[in-house]
């Protein structure tokens, strides 16, 4: 859709201001869109997700719109619970992420068109460190388009296959990191 043609149709409609502030938020920048419903809401938007923009609920996953969104059909999955970590998943509830991108993916397509979609998830405590605006555990689903990100290649340290060797060189440091995640996350799964 053209932007007058999107113009016109806000102009005639249903749509609230809000409404229309989230389709203009796309030029802003969702940090800052972000921060004011943080300091506004004052609690975790993920905890407190509106109906209006939740798409399904599946065994404590959720399949939701973001708000201020990226793109047309740009999607998150959400745990129930508050949690801050991909390693706080359940097996089940990693199964149930699974299933919820297929049906996005496939639905996406049939909507809009798109061929191809990013799954990202942001680790990281601060939105310095990572882009993580949201505390609360999510994975964003995001239609590829050709424009929406460019990469910035960054120059190298070190060719790839060091990094391989670092990694196997430091194989006790590997095996314990397993260890630790094999008692702390699995034991429950
Ligand atoms: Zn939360």
């Amino acid at each position: 859709m053209s932007d007058d043609k999107a113009q016109d149709r806000f102009e005639q409609s249903q749509y609230t201001f809000s409404d229309l502030l989230q389709v203009k938020a796309r030029s802003g920048g969702a940090k800052y869109w972000y921060g004011k419903i943080w300091k506004s809401v004052g609690k975790c938007v993920f905890c407190d997700l509106k109906k209006r923009y939740t798409i399904m609920e599946l065994d404590g996953m959720v399949l939701t719109v973001n708000i201020y969104p990226y793109i047309d059909g740009n999607l998150i999955i959400v745990p129930k619970r508050h949690i801050t970590h991909i390693k706080e998943l359940t097996e089940k509830e990693w199964a149930v992420v699974k299933k919820l991108h297929y049906v996005a993916k496939k639905m996406l397509r049939k909507i809009f068109g798109y061929k191809g979609l990013w799954m990202i998830y942001r680790e990281g405590s601060s939105y310095e460190t990572s882009q993580k605006t949201v505390e609360h555990m999510h994975i964003h689903l995001m239609p590829y388009a050709e424009n929406l990100v460019t990469w910035n290649y960054q120059p190298l340290k070190l060719p790839p296959f060091e990094t391989a060797a670092i990694f196997r060189e430091n194989k006790k440091a590997v095996d314990t990191l397993l260890r630790r995640y094999e008692e702390k996350y699995e034991k429950d799964s």
